[in-house]
């Protein structure tokens, strides 16, 4: 991927920097959420028209459609991530972010201008439909679980099966569902609310960031069109691999945003805050945990750039962003646990988003794949290169 170059990119995460400190801010406070603290879509959409107006609503993808590279994106994104809302306000938060990329790769040219145009232009929300009841046995971690089955019939498909954490599915427009066939797995575009499918219920996560929680719901017959199929039977995890790596990425890249903010509000507690006589930063304790913070940062920066520039080269980068993924959200939940114990007691308290940004690096640990299955996969790829290597 080429790009717009360092400059460009830099006056874009320059404007969006601003825009989300001086403007998105202040709505941190704002009590327009749902009933477990979500951002409700009232206050989303207008945080976008602010976003619209400063010019940096969607900053990623360009006027003609076309992305900033992974390494510039990995730039903007962080500073949209330096408040919980900013994602939302300029519209480069999950899952839509990753939807639009995969649609932006794929998509015919109908379908990007029935499905891609309105989330592009913000005026629409989206959800990715892979995971599965655990308790019935469906796809988690193992995505070849899956129990959602699609069958085709005449000129449609017929999708029937359940589905759980869907991030968003509450207010979507656009559905993105994965179900199994006869030739594998499919992926297919749906137009969102449809009486096929229903909200079972919303449970309480342990995050707040996300408009429409995480829904638990039945899909009963769902017709879709035949040309909303992407790709062909069978070719449904190929095209979830197109969204994996670099949505896996651009989690990475926001948590980083928002962990520099969560350390920028600790480092000003302890540079105030006296404690036995003298401020908390001259408690070597205080320090270190702050140094720590800054080596962790500078760490999932660093792993986030590499990644980004490898998917850059036009590879999936599977075993890179598996890496990234696991280095980064360890990382940053080190960083954001150390910001909470630095600041005693208001570190437990919401009069700052340092204990939201804890609670939401703490779901990111399993979602995008749990640290321990990306470790496991790639323990199979150092056994089938050791192997290779030694016949
Ligand atoms: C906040 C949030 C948002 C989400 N949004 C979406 C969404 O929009 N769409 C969607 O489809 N899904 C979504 N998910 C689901 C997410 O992708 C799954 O939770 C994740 O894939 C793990 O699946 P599971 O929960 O069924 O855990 P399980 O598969 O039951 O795994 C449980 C634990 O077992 C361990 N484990 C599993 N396999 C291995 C292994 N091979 N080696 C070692 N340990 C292992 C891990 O520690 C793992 O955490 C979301 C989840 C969360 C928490």
């Amino acid at each position: 991927m080429t790009g717009i170059g360092a400059e460009r990119t830099q006056e874009i995460a320059d404007r969006v920097e601003r825009f989300v400190r001086d403007i998105v801010v202040p709505f941190e406070r704002d009590p327009r959420r749902d009933h477990h603290d979500c951002p409700k879509d009232e206050l989303v959409t207008e945080l976008r028209e602010l976003a619209r107006a400063a010019g940096v609503l969607t900053p990623h993808i360009l006027p003609d459609g076309s992305h900033l590279s992974q390494s510039e994106t990995a730039i903007v994104l962080a500073k949209t991530g330096l408040s919980p809302l900013g994602p939302l306000a300029c519209n480069t938060a999950a899952p839509d972010e990753g939807n639009m990329y995969l649609l932006g790769k794929i998509g015919s040219p109908e379908i990007k201008e029935h499905f891609l145009k309105p989330l592009v232009e913000g005026r629409a929300r989206s959800a990715f439909f892979m995971t599965e009841p655990a308790d019935e046995g469906g796809a988690g971690s193992d995505p070849s679980m899956m129990t959602t089955t699609c069958r085709p019939d005449g000129n449609q498909w017929v999708v029937n099966g359940r589905k759980a954490f869907i991030t968003g599915a509450r207010g979507a427009k656009v559905g993105i569902v994965m179900a199994k066939a006869e030739e594998g797995a499919c992926m297919f575009l749906v137009d969102l609310p449809d009486p096929a499918i229903t909200i079972d219920h919303v449970p309480n996560t342990i995050d707040s960031s996300m408009p429409g929680g995480h829904a638990v719901v039945t899909i009963r017959n769902l017709r879709v069109p035949a040309d909303q199929m992407l790709g062909h039977p069978g070719e449904g995890f190929k095209y979830a691999q197109i969204r994996l790596s670099p949505a896996r990425l651009s989690h990475c890249m926001r948590w980083l945003g928002a962990c520099v903010r969560a350390n920028e509000i600790a480092t000003k507690y302890a540079n105030r805050r006296q404690a036995f006589g003298k401020t908390l930063i001259d408690h070597e304790g205080v320090g270190f945990m702050l140094a720590d913070n800054l080596i962790d940062l500078k760490q999932a920066e660093l792993m986030i750039s590499w990644c980004a520039s490898v998917l850059d080269t036009g590879s999936l980068g599977t075993n890179e962003s598996s890496m990234a993924k696991v280095a980064v959200s360890e990382a940053l939940m080190r960083v954001a646990d150390r910001c909470v114990q630095v600041m005693g007691g208001s570190g437990v308290t919401n009069e700052t988003i340092v204990e939201q940004v804890f609670r939401e690096v703490r779901a990111f640990r399993i979602y995008d794949g749990p640290t321990e299955v990306h470790k496991w996969s790639l323990a199979k790829k150092i056994k089938r290169d050791w192997q290779k290597a030694n016949p």
